[in-house]
C-alpha cells in the first residue's frame, strides 16, 4: 500500500466505509448468480465501477463507532441502493468484460 503519511501522521486509518459494504454485498449478489464470470478482472471491474457510482463515505477509524451513531445510518448506508448499484455494474461488466 502507498504511503499515506502527512506531517508524521498516519492517514491510512481513514477509509471509505462504502468499500466494506460493497465487498459484503457483492459477495452476496455474486454468490446468488452462477452465470456471472468471477475471474479477478471482472470482480475488480465490478468493485471499482460500483464504488465510482456511489458517494464515498470516509470515516476516521478512531471515531468510527461514534461517527456511526451520529449519522442516520438508514440514509447513508442504504443497502438496497448499494445492491442495485452492484447489479448495474455486474450487467455492464458482463456485457463488456475486459477479456
Ligand atoms: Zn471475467
Amino acid at each position: 500500500m502507498e504511503d499515506k503519511t502527512l506531517f508524521g501522521y498516519d492517514l491510512s486509518g481513514i477509509n471509505n466505509i462504502n468499500e466494506e459494504l460493497v465487498v459484503e454485498l457483492m459477495g452476496k449478489v455474486l454468490s446468488e448468480d452462477k452465470a456471472i464470470c468471477k475471474c479477478q478482472l471482472c470482480i475488480e471491474d465490478i468493485f471499482a465501477l460500483s464504488l465510482n457510482k456511489l458517494k464515498p463515505l470516509y470515516v476516521q477509524s478512531t471515531f468510527k463507532e461514534t461517527t456511526f451513531k451520529d449519522y442516520d445510518l438508514t440514509k447513508i448506508l442504504d443497502r438496497e441502493k448499494i445492491t442495485e448499484t452492484i447489479q448495474e455494474a455486474i450487467k455492464r461488466v458482463s456485457r463488456h468484460p475486459h477479456h
